[in-house]
């Protein structure tokens, strides 16, 4: 069901450039057009390798969606904000389907972002494929007994050198992206540092195991990966052997800010779809939207939007103009956004009444918070957990000393 958006009055855009303003609105346009028929297939599959909505992702590839990140010279589109501007698009996306927001952080901004530090011979391979849409794109940090902590110590998966370049041993988990991929770049710890390596998954010893079952994003896959004595040419090494952390730091800031992003675009779809039934509900013969408690609940939910959207922007401008790791704004925009999609789901599920708690009625009937509210949940846990984003603003207040 479409409904309005309350984003077009509520919201005045007064610092994004032409530039962003022109890329959310494509966005917009190509996710009405193609997401919007599809988000309930999306969110209600089971996961399989044939649920993955690839005719989603090649048509925001077709769109040249994907090439909203990159710089002209790596053949992106060469905006001057691209973080403002990719971030838009998030949102977009997630307006309809976190699912598919999900996949594009992932491919353009995880894997994206490393790649495109990577020298030129790799980056010329494939980052041509991952802009058209050809390739799928993965990127692996997690593993079975580390995530929140990649210290080398954690990180078991080992890059050793070989007499052909690198030798891939370990397991990864979670894996967005990783039933359908055709390449991974992976986290590997090596010595005592970290090495980050692109890893083709049609690399004898590469072995992908079934999707995992979740709650929500279902349109999402994940799945472990087992690197079996898995040999790379010296070439597939990302940046400095030994320095990987960095490289993995590098894109899970851009992809928070995109995490941000899609909390935004998920909160402001229950927030719309909310007003819609309190508009339209009646109870004890008046209109729910009549009762004050809902009022001032909605009131306070949009002053939040506001806040969490400018955050996100923001956190995006400073990456974009001041070309740094743009903390404390990127940790306090994923907390913000993030908590307030859990938040307002759980509002607008309950505005719904049990309607909210309906996946499909026998007549055909859907209803979108549903959906909302399972999608919602994993922006707190994943790309650095909220507790790991409120570590990251702590040490701005208080220098490691203090916070470790
Ligand atoms: C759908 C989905 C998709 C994912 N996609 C990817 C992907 O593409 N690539 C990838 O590499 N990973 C991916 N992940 C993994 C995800 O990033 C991790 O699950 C997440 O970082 C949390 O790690 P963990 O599950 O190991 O939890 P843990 O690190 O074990 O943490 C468990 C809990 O302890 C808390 N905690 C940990 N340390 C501290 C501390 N010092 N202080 C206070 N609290 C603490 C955490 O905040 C969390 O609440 C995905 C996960 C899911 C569910």
């Amino acid at each position: 069901m479409n409904v309005a958006r309350r984003a077009d009055t509520l919201y005045h855009d007064l610092y994004s450039p032409a530039e962003v303003v022109d890329t959310r609105a494509r966005a917009r346009g190509v996710a009405d057009r193609v997401i919007a028929p599809a988000w309930h297939r999306i969110a209600n599959a089971d996961e399989s390798v044939a649920s993955f909505p690839r005719d989603v992702f090649t048509a925001l590839a077709d769109a040249g969606l994907f090439r909203v990140p990159f710089t002209a010279d790596h053949g992106g589109d060469g905006l001057v904000h691209r973080a403002m501007a990719t971030a838009s698009v998030i949102e977009e996306l997630a307006y309809h389907s976190n699912s598919v927001a999900a996949i594009y952080d992932v491919h353009c901004l995880l894997a994206g972002t490393a790649l495109a530090s990577a020298h030129e011979a790799l980056r010329g391979k494939h980052l041509a494929r991952l802009m058209d849409g050809t390739a799928v794109a993965a990127f692996a940090t997690t593993e079975p007994e580390a995530s929140s902590d990649l210290s080398a110590e954690a990180v078991r998966t080992t890059a050793e050198a070989h007499a052909e370049g690198f030798r891939i041993t370990g397991r990864k988990r979670f894996i967005t992206n990783a039933p359908v991929a055709d390449f991974v770049i992976v986290l590997c710890g090596m010595g005592s540092g970290h090495t980050a390596v692109l890893i083709e998954t049609s690399r004898p010893g590469v072995r992908v195991s079934a999707p995992d079952r979740k709650t929500g994003n279902r349109g999402q896959l994940t799945a472990d990966i087992v690197f079996d004595e898995v040999i790379v040419p010296r070439e597939n090494v990302i940046g400095e052997a030994g320095r990987g952390l960095r490289v993995a730091l590098q894109s899970l800031t851009f992809g928070r800010i995109g995490i941000a992003a899609a909390g935004v675009g998920m909160a402001q779809a229950a927030f719309d779809h909310a007003a819609h039934h309190l508009e339209q509900r009646r109870a004890f013969g008046r209109r729910l939207g009549e009762n004050q408690y809902w009022q001032f609940r909605m009131a306070e939910r949009a002053l939040q939007l506001e806040s969490a959207r400018n955050l996100y922007l923001k956190a995006a401008m400073r990456m974009d103009t001041e070309s740094c790791a743009p903390e404390p704004e990127a940790a306090m925009a994923k907390i913000c956004g993030t908590e307030l999609a859990v938040d307002m789901a759980r509002d607008a599920v309950q505005i719904h009444g049990g309607y909210g708690f309906m996946r499909e009625l026998a007549d055909g009937s859907t209803f979108a918070v549903e959906a909302i509210y399972r999608d919602a949940k994993i922006g707190e846990i994943y790309e650095g957990t909220n507790e790991i984003q409120r570590w990251i603003v702590a040490r701005t207040l208080f220098g490691r000393d203090i916070t470790g």
